[in-house]
C-alpha cells in the first residue's frame, strides 16, 4: 500500500488522514509483527518529533473503532494491533514472544452449539512454542 493507498483507506473508513495516523497504519502493514502501542511509540518517535504516546493509543483505539484494524489480546497485560482485518488465527510463540499468523477461517466452521446464533467476531489464539525456538532448544 502506498501513502495515497494509505489516504483512501483512511478516508474511506471515516479517519481524517493525519500525518501520525498515515504513519501509524503504514508501521502497521509493513512490519506485520502486531506491534503494541509502546512498539509503534518508540519506533516512529524519532521520525516524528512531536507523536506522544497518547497520540499512539488514541489513534490505535479510533482505528479498532473504524474496524481498519484488529485489537490482540492474547495476554492481559498486553494488547497487540493487527491491520490485517481478516479472519486469521494468532499463534503466540512463548520462548521468544513473536505472534505468528495463520490462515484459519472459524466462520468455516459448522459450530453445532451455535446453530441459531449470529457471530459477529472470530478470534483463535494459541500459545506455544514457534519452530524456530524449537529447533533452537534441540541445538
Ligand atoms: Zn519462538
Ligand atoms: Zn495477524
Amino acid at each position: 500500500m502506498s501513502i495515497a493507498e494509505i489516504k483512501e483507506h483512511l478516508i474511506k473508513h471515516g479517519v481524517k488522514p493525519s500525518l501520525p495516523r498515515i504513519k501509524i497504519f503504514e508501521y502497521l502493514i509493513s512490519y506485520k509483527s502486531h506491534p503494541t502501542a509502546d512498539e509503534i511509540y518508540n519506533a516512529l518517535a524519532s521520525e516524528l518529533i512531536t507523536l506522544s504516546k497518547t497520540t499512539v493509543y488514541n489513534t490505535l483505539d479510533l482505528f479498532v473503532k473504524s474496524k481498519i484494524t484488529i485489537p490482540i489480546l492474547i495476554e492481559d497485560n498486553e494488547t497487540r494491533f493487527d491491520a490485517n482485518t481478516s479472519n486469521h488465527g494468532h499463534f503466540k510463540c512463548l520462548r521468544c514472544n513473536k505472534v505468528y499468523d495463520f490462515d484459519y477461517d472459524l466462520s468455516d466452521h459448522n459450530i453445532k452449539e451455535l446453530a441459531g446464533f449470529e457471530p459477529r467476531e472470530f478470534h483463535t489464539y494459541i500459545k506455544g512454542v514457534c519452530k524456530k525456538c524449537a529447533q533452537n532448544a534441540k541445538d
